[in-house]
């Protein structure tokens, strides 16, 4: 995220950050630290960011740019990219979308939504170990790189180096700016062969198995934290504690019983919420598994 707004962004553009959660808050952060105006608009816990407030914001300032999260993992929330990046492009902003907890398991458009940066790493949707990113530039992001008169103060943060590895790379020839690390590329090579080979099946599945997780747990009376169906995630689910237990008593139950939760994460609402990832390689098994064992933690003892 550092490197593309760093690569990217001229010092003193004002940029707009819309929040759904603690990763539209690591915008913010970053672009704090790269010294850049940042105007943070923040959807109400639990709901998408409004095109028609976002087209109001970019009218009333300068904004030269709309940092985006696609999934917001602390939320559940999916972001509406497709009307936002048309919003941004109407008044030449241009779109930086953080797709970590999307990419893999939603359907991502880059092209005809007019995405300029489209970015995710490893460990979520792609089901690789953790330690590389991966970052799509659209024709736009790639002129401002080329055309760039100012420069970064960051060297290593810089993807303007990594045009002349990127070219050679297309023509099957090699060009050296740093050393990669070749097991993780590996790693990277066999997953990114597994979501070629699912193809867009992919998105499906992870659309069926949050659709059976849902349904199954709306039947044991929890909350989704996300309000409409149409704004959850495929890759993640968050919901609001139950009335008799804590998210962490409930944590620390599924941990026994061999299931990993996670806590909550929203700003809003960390210690209330609990978070079930079921992105990458998953399957039904570990859906019935996951149900299984949150509906023996919710049932009363003496059911
Ligand atoms: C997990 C996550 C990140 C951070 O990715 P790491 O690989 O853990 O550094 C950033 N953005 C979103 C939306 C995420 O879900």
């Amino acid at each position: 995220m550092e490197s593309v707004a760093a690569s990217l962004l001229a010092p003193q553009t004002p940029v707009l950050v819309v929040s759904t959660g603690m990763w539209g808050n690591r915008w913010r952060d970053i672009c704090v630290k790269l010294g850049l105006p940042v105007h943070v608009h923040t959807s109400e816990p639990g709901y998408p960011p409004d095109p028609g407030e976002i087209d109001q914001l970019l009218g009333a300032e300068q904004h030269q740019a709309l940092l985006i999260t696609h999934v917001d993992s602390s939320s559940g929330v999916r972001a509406r990219i497709d009307d936002l990046a048309q919003v941004a492009k109407e008044h030449g902003a241009l779109v930086l979308v953080d797709g970590v907890s999307a990419a893999g398991a939603e359907s991502v458009h880059q092209e005809t939504w007019g995405v300029d940066a489209y970015l995710t790493s490893t460990p979520k949707a792609l089901g690789v170990p953790a330690g590389l990113y991966l970052a799509s530039l659209g024709p736009r992001a790639v002129d401002v790189l080329a055309s760039r008169v100012w420069t970064p103060r960051h060297f290593s943060l810089d993807l303007r180096d990594w045009l002349p590895v990127m070219r050679a790379a297309l023509e099957a020839r090699f060009v050296y700016h740093q050393t990669l690390p070749g097991n993780l590329i590996g790693a990277l090579t066999q997953g990114l062969e597994l979501v070629v080979q699912e193809g867009t099946e992919r998105v499906h599945r992870h659309r069926r198995l949050a659709l059976r997780l849902r349904s199954a747990l709306e039947t044991e009376g929890l909350r989704n934290f996300v309000a409409a169906d149409g704004d959850r995630a495929n890759g993640v689910s968050v919901y609001r504690a139950p009335p008799h237990l804590t998210a962490g008593e409930l944590l620390r139950g599924a941990a026994e019983l061999g299931v990993l939760l996670q806590a909550g994460t929203h700003p809003s609402a960390a210690g209330e919420t609990f978070r079930i990832g079921h992105l990458g390689n998953v399957d039904e098994q570990d859906i019935e598994r996951t149900v299984g064992v949150l509906r023996r933690l919710l049932s009363p003892p003496n059911r």
